[in-house]
């Protein structure tokens, strides 16, 4: 007899997953310039310079042993030093090195904060559209996860929504800016929005709702669009953070925990933290890398490059005809289908080699999503296909 959920979680297709593969197979297939692949989320463009300049250093400065031997479990406290500074001179946040966990990127940050958080049926906000994996997470670390609609024009919060859903049970909420699946990034507004409704919640219940922050495309902003550190709107925060987008290292596996120097029980939700992370086996993250980003911190893969692609794709399916919400981040644009069932609408564009995620398993019915990490010129070919699926359509 074997565990239900995992066995559940492990037979359950990624939807992403399968379309990439259907594209790889389409690529062999009928050759990889006539496929218009938008599915994955995978950096397009090298690491900064400054990560191959580190690594070569560390192997010239470093004996062997030392290089790729464990660290301390939370990780090397000269690199937890160097981020706690890093929160000091851009945000002006203060930031304890000892509340900082590293970790194996911004995945397992999010499921040992939740395993440190969560009593069995306690209930995790989060609002639409989402990353698919939190439902996995939250129920992995006995919770449930809770969906909240955004606001249909914007996708910002819709104060109104989360008020309804807060009850004796949330234990927390999830808010990921800039967005995966959307590209949308929180105003001051929807944080604001956001931090008086669990302040006046814990004042009418006493109960502490702790705000997650998962972030790992902070950097991919652009046309000056300030992220907001919510480490200064809400003193319960923690956030998760990752370098595999904002360097391009997605596969080194390195991001890391932030308890807030405000939380007033910050030093035992650490404590979970810790705990959490031995008993997932989630201690001493990659040494080599942990090293290279400590050498990084402050510099990003060079994301004009993926701004120019966002305003060919955007400008394109505009003058097509699509809507959707303009994305000031990341690199994902979230597209109204043209009929109400996305499955349906991403198997039609399928025909025009088209691969367009569905947008039902993100918790948002109706858009697909677009992830325009690619080649500029590829985005430029499947103008044609955009145009005639529309054409379907009219
Ligand atoms: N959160 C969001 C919103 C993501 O899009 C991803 C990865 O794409 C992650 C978390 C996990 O990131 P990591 O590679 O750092 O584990």
């Amino acid at each position: 007899m074997l565990p239900e959920k995992p066995l559940a979680w492990g037979r359950t297709r990624s939807c992403i997953r399968d379309l990439a593969e259907y594209g790889w197979a389409r690529k062999a297939e009928i050759g990889a310039e006539r496929v218009f692949d938008f599915s994955i989320g995978n950096p397009s463009i090298p690491a900064p310079e400054g990560v191959n300049r580190a690594i070569a250093e560390l192997i010239a400065e470093y004996d062997s042993i030392t290089l790729h031997g464990y660290t301390t479990a939370a990780g090397l406290l000269s690199l937890r030093e160097r981020i706690a500074a890093d929160y000091l001179t851009r945000f002006s946040a203060v930031v304890d090195p000892e509340r900082i966990y590293v970790t194996c990127g911004a995945a397992a940050a999010l499921s040992i904060s939740l395993h440190a958080l969560l009593l069995p049926g306690d209930e995790v906000i989060t609002f639409t559209p989402f990353f698919a994996e939190y439902r996995v997470f939250v129920e992995g670390a006995g919770g449930t996860l809770v969906a909240v609609p955004s606001r249909v024009d914007d996708l910002q919060i819709d104060g109104a929504a989360l008020e309804r859903a807060l009850t004796e049970r949330t234990k927390a909420v999830i808010v990921n800016s800039p967005n995966n699946p959307s590209g949308v990034v929180l105003s001051k507004e929807s944080i604001q929005t956001l931090a008086e409704a669990l302040r006046r919640h814990k004042a009418k219940t006493g109960h502490t709702v702790y705000l997650i922050s998962d972030e790992p495309y902070r950097e991919l902003v652009y046309d000056g669009v300030e992220v907001p550190c919510l480490l200064n709107a809400y003193d319960d925060t923690l956030i998760c953070y990752s370098f595999s987008k904002s360097l391009s290292i997605p596969g080194e596996r390195l991001g890391y925990i932030v308890v807030s120097s405000s939380m007033a029980d910050g030093d035992d939700v650490y404590y979970g933290i810790m705990g959490a992370g031995r008993s997932l086996g989630y201690v001493n993250p990659p040494s080599l890398f942990q090293r290279v980003v400590e050498r990084c911190i402050g510099q990003t893969s060079d994301i004009e490059q993926y701004r120019q692609n966002r305003d060919l794709l955007c400008a394109g399916l505009r003058e097509i005809g699509y809507d959707f919400v303009e994305p000031q981040g990341a690199f994902y644009v979230f597209v109204r289908t043209l009929e109400p069932d996305a499955k349906a609408f991403s198997e039609r564009a399928k025909k025009h080699e088209l691969l367009l995620v569905p947008s039902d398993d993100f918790g948002c019915p109706g858009f697909v999503r677009l992830a325009y990490c690619v080649d500029a010129d590829m985005i430029r070919r499947a103008m044609p296909a955009f145009r005639a699926l529309m054409e379907e359509y009219r």
